[in-house]
């Protein structure tokens, strides 16, 4: 084994001088006062190398002695990782907790998963198959999954399956298969690996374009902006605009198999909030608490910040795993500046040439290498499976010409920025209509959406406008889009997270209350005045948030939509002929 002495002290950074090989990215432990401190090797210069320390650093001095692992930073893989709330470095938190009381001793790592719980192993390969990494060799029930067991992945050669347990219960270090590799060589496998986390998984067929929608049952998202399964998107993040509850509604009613949270450098806080929300929260699909389909990695501002980018890794590692078994994986990181700027302070400390705002030059290609970490794959079996990336940005005074978010904004499918003022004003979800975007097509076909977008804006001019000129001095015809704008925000935009109803709403439902919005936005009226087109569209509207909080296709739904149509009915002059051609090509569609 490599060893080394500490030669010099930067914050979390040290300088070593070793004696013998050594490997970037590679563990090394400093012993500090009887304690075994990991670190990260993050350069190689001649004999010497620069580690940064995963702990707090304090107490390490010259001539400490140091031991290099000869592997790279890695997360245990296997049966019982979901439910589990880890730190960066994947210590199980509450276990650590227990032990160290709240503030975690240095030094102390545990074992990632239950080494002595047994899992009911029910074998599919059969002595004589030829098998290579990533194909199942059995299952065990994990949750409401079935975990494959798999052929590790660094195995990429081609082996013969010589001996499989037969079914039974297995400690995940338990032998549960034999196989042999082309020259004779025997390799035991068990219900457990290791792999590097900087180091993608691809033991996949190919990689496809993601098109599938990402299912959120939030309107907002799924009609206006939406996010492929597989894809990526972008949500800035101010502080009270909604994030939190956002990403548990979309951990909640997303149509995606497993959440990976990784809650990453934000304030102990809310951290915490995270921490004691979401195992209260319960899952549409089970009745059951949604952790069951969780993982949680979580790094506070007050964890040594090389403790960060291990915990985005470690996120994204744990989420192919996942993949490799036919799942669809949604992973959302918050926050992604607080990464980059743990990026910068390490920079900062190797005194390399700084980029932009003193970060490092090569954050763009950091920050893209794990956005490409998404995406829809098929599996050598033909199934496929998905990761999807939600990451927030927190730019310091929302300010988003700033190397973190543009860096962002260049590899991500999607962008929901979440408006201060729309929070203020309590329009929620506070997704911002008219600076958000998506490169996804979603439930409706476009040709609908950007005919109500166009509105929106329009809508939105006049009501500038208005705040100029007065409502005397805006014309009826222009009042009319205003209230058109104002009516799509209230009845569609908005959604109540906290009504039974309206909190999820399934593609049907999407679809069917589109085409209702868009009868309503087609429609020519033959106001007398101004007064008459407000009190036209406040019924309506009433009438839609009744309806939108009615049981799908009950007694009291099916009543409103006639009282909609009847209403519409008692104004309406006419369609207007763009928008007619676009309905009729919807009610083909459906
Ligand atoms: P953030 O995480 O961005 O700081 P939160 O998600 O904690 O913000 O939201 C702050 C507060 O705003 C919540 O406590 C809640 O009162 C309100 N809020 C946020 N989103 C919604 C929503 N969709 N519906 C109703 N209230 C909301
Ligand atoms: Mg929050």
């Amino acid at each position: 084994m490599t060893k080394g002495k500490v030669v010099g002290v930067n914050g979390n950074m040290v300088t070593v001088e070793v004696q013998g090989d050594v490997s970037m990215n590679e563990v090394a432990f400093v012993y500090t006062a009887g304690k075994k401190l990991k670190a990260e090797v993050i350069r190689i210069r001649g004999r010497r190398a620069e580690l940064q320390i995963f702990e707090m650093s304090r107490g390490i001095g010259i001539g400490d002695e140091v031991e290099f692992s000869a592997d790279l930073l890695s997360v245990r893989l296997g049966p019982g990782l979901l439910a589990q709330i880890y730190d960066g470095l994947q210590n199980p938190l509450p276990e650590l907790a227990a032990r160290c009381g709240f503030f975690l001793e240095r030094g102390v790592y545990l074992s990632p998963l239950d080494e002595e719980k047994k899992w009911a192993f029910t074998p599919l390969a059969k002595p004589g198959d030829a098998v290579t990494a990533a194909d199942t060799l059995g299952t065990v029930p994990e949750g409401i999954f079935s975990h494959h067991i798999m052929v590790p992945f660094h195995r990429r050669d081609s082996l013969k399956v010589v001996k499989i347990a037969p079914a039974g219960d297995y400690r995940i270090r338990d032998t549960i298969a034999e196989l042999e590799d082309d020259k004779g060589q025997r390799v035991p496998v068990t219900m457990s690996f290791s792999w590097p986390v900087k180091r993608p998984v691809t033991c996949y067929r190919e990689r496809l374009r993601p098109i599938e929608p990402m299912v959120t049952k939030i309107r907002m998202i799924d009609t206006f902006f939406p996010v492929a399964r597989g894809g990526t998107y972008c949500i800035p993040g101010p502080f009270g605009a909604g994030k939190t509850v956002l990403q548990q509604a979309i951990s909640r009613n997303a149509e995606i198999d497993i959440v990976i949270i990784a809650a990453c450098g934000e304030r102990a806080g809310e951290v915490v909030e995270t921490l004691k929300e979401f195992p209260k929260l319960s899952d549409p699909k089970t009745g059951r608490t949604l952790m069951e389909r969780t993982i949680i990695i979580c790094n506070t501002s007050s964890m040594p910040v090389a403790a960060r980018e291990a915990s985005v890794y470690t996120a994204v590692t744990l989420a192919e795993y996942y993949r490799q078994m036919g799942l669809h994986v949604l992973l959302l990181a918050d926050s992604t500046s607080r990464w980059a700027q743990a990026l910068r302070e390490m920079s900062g400390r190797l005194e390399e040439i700084p980029g932009e705002e003193a970060f490092p030059a090569y954050l763009e290609s950091v920050i893209a290498g794990f956005y490409e970490r998404a995406g829809l794959v098929r599996l050598r079996d033909n199934r496929s499976g998905s990761i999807t990336i939600g990451g927030t940005v927190s730019p310091a005074g929302g300010n988003f010409d700033e190397p973190v978010t543009q860096s962002t904004l260049k590899v991500v499918g999607a962008f929901h920025g979440l408006s201060r003022e729309r929070s203020d004003a309590r329009k929620y979800p506070a997704i911002h209509p008219l600076e958000s975007w998506s490169k996804y097509s979603g439930l409706i076909d476009a040709v609908g959406t950007e005919y109500a977008r166009d509105i929106l804006f329009r809508g939105n001019e006049v009501n500038q406008m208005m705040k100029v000129v007065g409502e005397e001095g805006t014309s009826l015809e222009d009042y009319e889009l205003f209230l058109k704008g104002e009516f799509i925000d209230s009845v569609y935009l908005q959604q109540d997270t906290f009504d039974p109803v309206d909190a999820a709403v399934s593609t049907e439902r999407q679809r069917h209350l589109f085409r209702l919005l868009f009868t309503v936005l087609i429609s020519r009226f033959d106001f007398d005045g101004k007064e008459t087109a407000r009190v036209f569209f406040n019924q309506m509207r009433q009438k839609f948030l009744d309806y939108n909080g009615s049981a799908w296709q009950g007694e009291e739904f099916k009543r409103l939509e006639i009282e909609i149509m009847s209403l519409l009915e008692t104004r309406k002059n006419g369609l207007e002929e763009k928008g007619l051609r676009i309905l009729e090509k919807f009610t083909l569609a459906k």
